[in-house]
């Protein structure tokens, strides 16, 4: 868990080469979906570039179709999900009818300024997903993917308006669902300020890894 742009998918993506699980970000699902002129990508395109929740229904249909192939069976990241209190339920009746625990519930911290800065930065390849920043992670020719060679591009929901709307539609419904697991006794915050690396050894050590 943790506020847009605080470096979940960059983390999760570490995290999955260590652990060998597979990284679900649902927030990847929806682009892709939309991207393939799917049904699902229809009914929330206005969603996802409004900088809106996509509706609970929808998002519990497609976390629980997710998680029950085959390579979740072992285990599996969660990246961007659950955002809200009815996504917490959701989960629990997934996660009780796999009969699967819930072992950490981690949530990356950052202060607003530090996320509006990387958001407004960040640009993404459109063909293999890769993640880039203006400044502090530019790519070898200026707007171009390292390893596709086509055009870098800005998600619509980063621009700075829709940014500000996520980042107050987070602090409505997403810490609500952190609550959730903080009372419960599992969650555990970690700092998201400073380089990748050092982020990613903070939340091995939240995971008793070594
Ligand atoms: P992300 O890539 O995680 O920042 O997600 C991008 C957008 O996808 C969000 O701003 C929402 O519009 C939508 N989205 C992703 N995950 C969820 C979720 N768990 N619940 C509702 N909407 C979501």
């Amino acid at each position: 868990m943790g506020p847009p742009g605080v470096g979940k998918g960059t983390q999760a993506i570490l995290l999955r080469e260590r652990l060998g699980v597979p990284h679900v970000s649902t927030g990847d699902i929806l682009r892709a979906s939309m991207q393939a002129g799917a049904s699902l990508g229809k009914q929330v395109r206005g969603f996802v570039e409004g900088g809106q929740l996509v509706p609970d229904d929808l998002m519990g249909d497609l976390i629980a179709e997710r998680l029950q192939r085959s390579d979740a069976r072992g285990g599996f990241i969660l990246d961007g999900f659950p955002r809200t209190v009815g996504q917490v339920r959701t989960l629990d009746e997934v996660l009780a009818r796999a009969g699967m625990p819930l072992d950490h519930v981690l949530m990356l911290v950052a202060p607003e300024e530090e996320i509006i800065r990387r958001l407004s930065g960040r640009r993404t390849c459109p063909q293999c997903g890769a993640v880039y920043h203006l400044e502090s992670r530019r790519p070898e020719s200026a707007g171009i993917c390292d390893a596709c060679g086509v055009a870098l591009a800005q998600r619509p929901d980063d621009a700075e308006e829709v940014i500000r709307k996520r980042l107050g539609i987070y602090r409505a419904q997403t810490m609500a669902a952190g609550q959730v697991y903080r009372e419960r006794g599992v969650l555990r915050e970690v700092d998201g300020v400073g380089d990748v690396q050092q982020v990613a050894a903070r939340l091995r050590s939240g995971l008793g890894m070594a």
